[in-house]
């Protein structure tokens, strides 16, 4: 079925993006992800609780330095609304914020966050991912998920949730490249967990989506006219109906969840803070006390080797990761089905590789938050930890994307593709195949004029769930 599947697949015509265009992978940087140095300069101050006052007999107040706005100024204001809310809530709280915080208010604010009001993805864009460089990716996940259902016994039901889908993309080429396995397309219903209301609207448009009037009045049915399969969309995977079983995917969504960062100091581990100073700048500083991250801290320090942990002077904790799996896997071990989760990172404790990206080059993390991405590797034996804590779900891989999608036979649907374009389409779909199979670490171009592509194939790496029943997934065993 595979192998029929990879030749029946048709080559997507309609090519957008130059493959001679300067693009930006969204992983790290070599340099900064084994630093544990602070990124960007930053000065790491230590937040020390500030010695009390002698009380005095008077008080007196001086009001000459306070500032008096102008009456009614039309004068347009330099801060973005993100950067003022993060600023409010510095100051509200009495203090700094952790980074998570930062992260997940930067990201995902409803009103200003980078992801809610817009498309970010693509030469255009700031940054560009697997599903956008070749149709391939998409087809390739689509034999996965294929294969998955044949080992599930091909139920007649079945949802398929994305987290994250960006553009869509991902899914619109998977359910091209299945359209023909009436069968497995007939048995999904697809769940979209997405919490930016522009890429709603892009995913509705690239699924080719249509909505038709349900049995009652108020009710709106949504169908991807691609292969006719039900759509709804949510802001959380908890929102997801329970009882059928379910395949996950997960494509570059754990990078962006928020994390903690720590810091080795004299005084033990210190949580990595955000701060506003007195000119009003963004600013990192330490916690001059545990923090409640730290019983995450200490919950990765447990899946470590004490050798591991001595090494390094900065750690970062992803608790929404470590929750978001144990969900992940209790839903698939009741429910049945799987998850597949491939992403940028390492097989291990991760150090220091937050990251801002802003058209296509890292910038400051602290610099005009809400304008550039930010991401970060993915700690998957964190991932395997948290999912062997819950029975009935079993994990396998981590492997390299090249594995991957070689083992699904991405060399096979290259060659059939290659066979029946044009000159234009084949540079197009060896470019898009070196991308996603090639070895090496952002930048994205090297040699004489950036000239040489360097591919996601090492750096990216995809992880298994399966409830337990199902034996190995392909590509696995
Ligand atoms: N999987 C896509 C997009 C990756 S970017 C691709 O590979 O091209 C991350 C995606 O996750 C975006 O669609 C973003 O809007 C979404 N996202 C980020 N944080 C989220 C959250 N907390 N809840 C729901 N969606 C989120």
């Amino acid at each position: 079925m595979l192998r029929k599947f990879l030749l029946q697949a048709s080559i997507r015509r309609n090519f957008t993006a130059s493959s001679s265009s300067f693009v930006f992978l969204r992983q790290c940087s070599s340099s900064s992800s084994s630093s544990s140095q602070i990124p960007n300069g930053h000065f790491v101050e230590h937040l020390e609780k500030s010695a009390e006052s002698p009380p005095s007999a008077t008080i007196s107040v001086d009001r000459t330095a306070l500032y008096n706005p102008p009456e009614h100024s039309h004068e347009p204001s330099a801060e973005s609304v993100l950067v003022k809310n993060l600023k409010n809530i510095i100051k509200f709280r009495g203090g700094p914020i952790t980074v998570s915080e930062y992260m997940e208010e930067v990201l995902t604010n409803p009103k200003a966050g980078y992801y809610i009001n817009r498309d970010v993805f693509g030469a255009d864009g700031d940054f560009i991912t697997s599903p956008e460089v070749s149709q391939m990716f998409g087809e390739m996940i689509g034999v996965w998920a294929m294969c998955l259902w044949e080992q599930m016994g091909k139920p007649n039901k079945v949802n398929l949730v994305e987290l994250g889908p960006g553009r869509g993309t991902l899914l619109a080429d998977l359910l091209h490249g299945a359209s023909k396995f009436k069968n497995f397309t007939d048995s999904l219903h697809i769940h979209m967990i997405e919490c930016s209301p522009a890429l709603q609207k892009l995913q509705y448009e690239n699924l080719k989506c249509a909505t038709e009037d349900g049995a009652d009045e108020n009710e709106k049915r949504i169908n991807s006219t691609i292969a006719e399969s039900p759509v709804s969309w949510h802001a959380m995977l908890e929102q997801v109906p329970t009882g059928l079983p379910t395949i996950i995917i997960a494509h570059e969504f754990f990078d962006a969840l928020p994390l903690h960062q720590f810091q080795k100091a004299s005084r033990g581990w210190c949580e990595k803070m955000v701060d506003v100073t007195e000119n009003s700048s963004f600013r990192f500083v330490l916690s001059p006390q545990p923090t409640p991250a730290t019983l995450y801290l200490m919950k990765r320090f447990k899946w470590a080797e004490t050798e591991e942990i001595a090494r390094l002077n900065h750690i970062e904790v992803c608790p929404k990761a470590i929750d978001l799996t144990q969900e992940i896997s209790k839903r698939i071990a009741i429910d049945g089905g799987g998850a597949l989760i491939i992403d940028y990172g390492v097989n291990g404790i991760v150090s220091n590789s937050l990251q801002a990206i802003r058209k296509h080059k890292f910038v400051d993390i602290l610099d005009n938050p809400g304008s550039a991405d930010l991401s970060a590797y993915v700690d998957f034996a964190a991932i395997r930890h948290s999912a062997e804590e819950v029975p009935g779900a079993s994990v396998h891989g981590p492997m390299t994307q090249s594995q991957f999608l070689g083992s699904l036979g991405i060399n096979f649907r290259v060659e059939a593709l290659l066979d029946n374009c044009t000159e234009e389409q084949a540079e197009y779909l060896r470019t898009g195949y070196w991308r996603l199979v090639g070895e090496g670490e952002a930048p994205f171009w090297e040699g004489p004029d950036d000239q040489t592509p360097i591919g996601m194939g090492t750096r990216y790496l995809a992880m298994a769930i399966v409830n337990q029943k199902q034996g190995i997934p392909v590509p696995f065993q």
